[in-house]
């Protein structure tokens, strides 16, 4: 690669995450001198790969050129597919939102089906976005199951049944000619957390996500962590409570088995059961859910206060044992259990405070996601553009000039 090319390269990798930036800022941020900085960019400028904005730097003063990628540069499209729903959505390269919408996923026969539901969706997508095709830079696929996000190989799926074992990048890819890139649905939804969420700017943080499983992700020192075999940490199978229930994983009481929303119905149910006295008794069974039993909590119902507290408490056992081996300041809880809100959040804060080490303790803080259902999509289209920008780029009809 000539050294021409290494510098366009290395602005355009700096400029990916969208946010903009003045040559005198890249120039410190690259350490390109700013003659080639000047140079470089007025070359991309000209190709239309980069444009120039007006943005005012601070409350006074002239307002500064600050140059960013050209958002409509190239479009992505993220799939999320889930145990209950399936999301697509088409973004720029910005990463702003175009188009999205969500299906009840299905059950496959063999994994088969499953890739053709996918090739389907995202076509579909992309035709129903109104975004020129030629334009589409890449498909991020997330997903429920157990994920190795360096290979988008494929292991298993405990909610999705029929899929296993499967290359799916590799089998993606020999279906798209853009690049693609397939993780698991919290690898994902960190990424989007990190750019558009409660992460922006956190460098280090804990992601746990709590719906029908538990799911967890973390970043550290800017990136999110995927080890040797491309998986995601599995909080959700740290021993919570030795005298536990019995987990998907053959182990007994670890977290998603004493957290997730079926378990806390479950123990809900249980206790009435049992006898005890609770509002909810009078509910049919099928109506006792997470939803129900956060209302109940709020309107001052005891059983289902403690259910809640004591759920908050054994996910703040796990986080502490993660904070303690890593330290992030900064945990956010995500997924459908979150809702629960602050009695939740609260319970999970002070677990994980009384928990963890003392020197860590005090930095904590707790936050719920800010992100909406569509954000392991949102992430999957997100990590095209941050894994490989420039394959990606390569892929878009340039000037032969500029010949990424
Ligand atoms: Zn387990």
């Amino acid at each position: 690669m000539s050294a021409e090319k290494r510098h366009q390269t290395t602005i355009l990798q700096l400029l990916r995450d969208a946010r903009p930036r003045t040559r005198a800022e890249i120039a410190r941020t690259t350490d390109l001198s700013p003659t080639t900085v000047g140079r470089v960019v007025a070359r991309l400028l000209d190709a239309g790969i980069l444009e120039a904005v007006q943005l005012r730097n601070g409350a006074v003063g002239r307002p500064a050129v600050m140059l960013r990628l050209s958002p409509e540069l190239g479009y992505v499209v993220g799939l999320d597919i889930g145990a209950s729903n399936t999301r697509v959505l088409v973004t720029n390269i910005g990463g702003e939102i175009l188009f999205r919408c969500s299906h009840k996923s299905k059950t496959y026969s063999d994994n088969h089906q499953f890739v053709q539901e996918i090739t389907g969706l995202a076509n579909a997508a992309v035709e129903q976005s109104g975004v020129d095709p030629a334009r589409i830079l890449g498909l991020g696929v997330a997903i429920s199951g157990v994920v190795d996000s360096l290979r988008g190989h494929c292991f298993f799926c405990p909610n999705i049944p029929g899929v296993r074992d499967l290359a799916l990048k590799q089998v993606l890819q020999a279906q798209f000619p853009h690049p693609v890139f397939v993780a698991d649905q919290s690898h994902t939804y960190a990424l989007a957390e990190k750019r558009f969420g409660a992460a922006r700017g956190v460098d280090n943080f804990l992601l746990v996500t709590v719906g029908i499983g538990v799911g967890s992700a973390i970043c550290i020192e800017g990136r999110i962590y995927r080890g040797e075999m491309g998986l995601t940490p599995e909080l959700g199978h740290i021993t919570v409570s030795e005298d536990g229930p019995l987990c998907s994983c053959g182990n007994y009481g670890c977290l998603e088995a004493m957290a997730s929303g079926p378990a806390i119905v479950q123990r809900v149910r249980q206790a009435l059961q049992e006898g005890l006295y609770s509002s909810l008794g009078t509910l049919p069974a099928d109506e006792i859910t997470v939803e129900t039993i956060a209302e109940a909590a709020r309107a001052g119902d005891k059983l289902a206060f403690s259910v809640i507290d004591r759920t908050g408490q054994y996910i703040g056992i796990a986080i502490a044992t993660a904070l303690n081996l890593l330290g992030p300041q900064l945990v956010i809880v995500g997924g459908g259990v979150a809702n629960c809100g602050e009695l939740l959040l609260d319970a999970i804060e002070r677990t994980a405070k009384i928990h963890a080490l003392h020197v860590i303790s005090p930095h904590v803080r707790v936050v719920r996601s800010t992100l909406d259902e569509y954000g392991a999509a949102w992430g999957a289209a997100l990590s095209v553009i941050e894994v490989d920008l420039s394959a990606s780029l390569g892929k878009v009809a340039l000037p032969a000039r500029v010949g990424l």
